[in-house]
């Protein structure tokens, strides 16, 4: 077992205020993989005052500076990349292959992409009577969840630093582990002091403190849809910017003329992976009614191939879910999906009995699924994926409309110009054509109550600015 003991405020190690420590407990074995402080109240303002304390320093440096350190703190995590695969794996159960890959390279890359799009933050636009400038926001409060804790942090972080913020990192209770390695790496730089802060604790016990803090000026979130509500609320007396990245269901059709095969193959794998804990996972499979028993066979193929094992071992495509909370959330859907009438086409509760212990649960695919049921509207969040049969692609994209939600959606049709046109017809932040995948070039983010910001790319930085005008007399000198 690890233990850690200190939180990482104003550019040192530091013991927390209160006494209280919290568990990291690995899924797979639901044993205690390692212990973390637990911060109060007092620490938040601690974090609070060393952010505050270095913004001026920070926002004025050049360009160049902030390029140099970014870069730096992307070849520390280079070096140090096995640890931070280990403590992925150890503590929310993905699969070393999935970790080592996505998790912790992507997060890297896309890191350095940050450094790259820096530079923008020096251009300026001139207009007859005025000149527009990008500046940095502030004092950031960059909280996460825990399904994909590096990438979302560098989704946070890299867009912070290249405008010339300071941070508060408040990651997830279940997945603290890869931002104390961070702190570590971050500490060896040349980041000046107070630049970053990281405070490991229970969002219900310090998110109020840190999301109404007076001296913070932006709050970049991503989470449940509930959580986000009570930061947004916490946040609204002060008026700060509330960066919101929420849940989803995000809905995928398949068009008539689609190659079926690959389609239905992409909309499986994709909800498959993780566990189904990915925000944007097309869990809603929207297929022409005539074509529904093929797309079930192939369907239930394709999950054959997604079998939940030891995370630790290579060939291993699908772990345990993220904790023992979370497979009983999913079970419970389960259950509610079986009840409402839908087709339980494979999964459901069973795993091998080896891997009993651990937050396990089978692929699981439902189809016959209405749009109304409970599984089609609400974010399960596991490994769980629903088949709704329409007749025509007008009823298709009403059906992926009709939910709250607005996160992602994806379009498999004849041609590219065929999944353009119906892409374009989807509320959604982000839709995938003809088989794409996440790409951290391109923004992300949700349209309704899927969150209100963006990350990535250009956007994802601009999120970190505030917007000036310089207005000039042009008759003066
Ligand atoms: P969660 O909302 O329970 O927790 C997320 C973070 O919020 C954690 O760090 C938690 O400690 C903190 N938190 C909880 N209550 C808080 C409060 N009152 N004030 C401040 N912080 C608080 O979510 P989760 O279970 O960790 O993550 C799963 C959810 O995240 C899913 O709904 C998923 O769709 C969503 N998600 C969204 C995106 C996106 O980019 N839109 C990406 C990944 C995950």
């Amino acid at each position: 077992m690890k233990t850690f003991e200190q939180l990482y405020i104003d550019g040192n190690w530091v013991t927390s205020q209160g006494d209280q420590t919290l568990e990291v407990i690995n899924p797979a074995t639901a044993e205690v993989y390692a212990t973390v402080p637990s911060a109060n109240k007092q620490d938040v303002e601690l974090a609070i005052k060393a952010a505050k304390g270095a913004f001026d320093e920070w926002s004025a440096q050049p360009t160049e500076v902030r390029v140099a350190v970014i870069n730096a703190i992307a070849d520390g995590m280079q070096a140090r990349k096995d640890e931070l695969v280990e403590a992925i794996v150890g503590s929310m159960g993905c699969p070393i292959s999935i970790a080592e890959d996505l998790q912790v390279q992507g997060s890297i890359d896309a890191l350095r992409s940050f450094a790259v799009l820096a530079p923008e933050m020096d251009k300026q636009e001139t207009f007859d009577s005025h000149i527009v400038v990008n500046e940095a926001v502030g004092v950031c409060v960059l909280i996460n969840p825990w399904n994909y804790p590096l990438s979302q942090l560098m989704g946070k972080l890299g867009p912070a630093l290249a405008a010339g913020c300071t941070v508060v990192v408040k990651p997830a209770e279940q997945t603290p582990l890869q931002d104390l390695i961070l702190a570590d790496i971050i500490n060896q730089t040349t980041l000046p002091k107070g630049v970053f802060n990281l405070l490991t604790g229970v969002g219900s016990q310090i998110g109020e403190a840190l999301c109404s803090h007076p001296d913070v000026d932006m709050v970049s979130f991503t989470g449940s849809t509930q959580a986000g509500i009570k930061v947004a609320q916490a946040a609204a007396p002060t008026v700060k910017r509330v960066c919101q990245e929420l849940g989803g269901k995000s809905p995928f059709i398949i068009a008539p003329g689609a190659d079926l095969n690959a389609a239905v193959r992409y909309g499986v794998e994709d909800v498959m992976l993780n566990s189904g804990q990915t925000c944007s996972a097309l869990t809603r499979m929207l297929v022409p009614a005539a074509q529904l028993a093929e797309v079930e066979k192939v369907a239930k193929d394709v999950a054959a191939e997604w079998q939940p094992n030891d995370p630790m071992l290579e060939a291993t495509n699908m772990g345990p879910l993220s904790s023992h909370l979370q497979q009983s959330r999913v079970l419970a859907y389960i259950e509610k999906g079986i009840g409402e009438g839908a087709t339980l086409l494979c999964g459901g509760t069973s795993v091998a009995n080896e891997l009993i212990k651990g937050a396990y649960i089978a692929p699981t695919i439902f189809s016959n699924v209405s749009n109304d049921m409970t599984i089609a509207q609400e974010e399960i969040f596991g490994p769980v994926l629903c088949i709704l049969p329409y007749d025509d692609i007008e009823q298709a994209i009403a059906i992926a409309n009709d939910t709250p939600f607005g996160l992602a959606s994806a379009v498999y049709a004849a041609d590219n110009a065929a999944a353009i046109k119906i892409g374009r017809k989807l509320r959604a932040g982000q839709c995938y054509l003809q088989g794409a995948y996440f790409n951290s070039d391109a923004p992300f983010g949700g349209y309704k109550q899927s969150g209100n910001g963006r990350e990535w790319g250009l956007d994802g930085l601009k999120e970190y600015t505030e917007t000036k005008a310089l207005l000039i007399d042009t008759e003066a000198k």
